[in-house]
């Protein structure tokens, strides 16, 4: 088990990658003219994956700040979404269901939300390790909104990823080696408990 100390530093670190991640995000969204306000969908509904361990463990330090009530609250619609998602055919398996975390539309822990959450809705792109660019043209209304012009900015997530990788590494240190690779839901990362390192 971790030093509790040790992941003050590396959570603290962890949270001021996200408020760069958020940053790049309002700055693009901005040149857009992108805005959540008002919009008929709900994101917080999409079947987003998630891939490590320091995001899985932070999750867990905004579990634990919430009330016993809200905990259990959080716990509770956890289970039904992943049932919810068992029960359905492997083909329907991206069929929207709210995230557990979402009540009455608002994120109900915005400051440890996870990368995805933070980086989806304006047109971004990547380039793998392996040096392969990948695309991805934004929310509906995003697309809506840049239809008519002939370029639109777009947010390059090479290095929040990069910053990220390195930081789970140093998190997970030698066990990272031997630890299964993570591929979860956030409902799934709630069921599951903390990550046991
Ligand atoms: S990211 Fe786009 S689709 Fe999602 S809530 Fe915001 S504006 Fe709507
Ligand atoms: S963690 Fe928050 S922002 Fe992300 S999907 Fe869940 S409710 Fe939405």
């Amino acid at each position: 088990m971790r030093e509790k100390s040790s992941n003050t530093i590396i959570f603290k670190r962890l949270s001021l990658l996200y408020s760069e991640m958020e940053r790049a995000y309002d700055l693009t969204a901005n040149q857009l003219g992108l805005s959540c306000q008002s919009c008929p969908d709900n994101c917080c509904t999409s079947y987003f994956l998630h891939h490590t361990y320091i995001e899985w463990a932070y999750l867990w330090e905004g579990i634990r700040s919430c009330n016993d009530e809200r905990q259990q609250g959080f716990l509770r619609r956890a289970t039904d979404y992943v049932n919810e998602a068992k029960a359905l055919p492997a083909e329907e398996v991206k069929v929207q269901i709210m995230c557990p975390l979402n009540e009455n539309g608002f994120c109900r822990l915005y400051e440890y939300r996870l990368m995805i959450c933070r980086m989806h809705g304006v047109p971004n792109s990547f380039v793998r390790p392996d040096g392969k660019k990948l695309s991805f043209p934004g929310c509906f209304r995003c697309q809506e909104l840049y239809s008519e012009s002939a370029t639109a900015p777009v947010l390059d997530r090479t290095d929040f990823y990069r910053n990220l990788a390195n930081l789970e590494m140093e998190f997970l240190g030698e066990k990272a080696r031997n630890l299964p690779r993570v591929r979860l839901t956030l409902a799934e990362m709630l069921t599951q408990g903390p990550p046991e390192i």
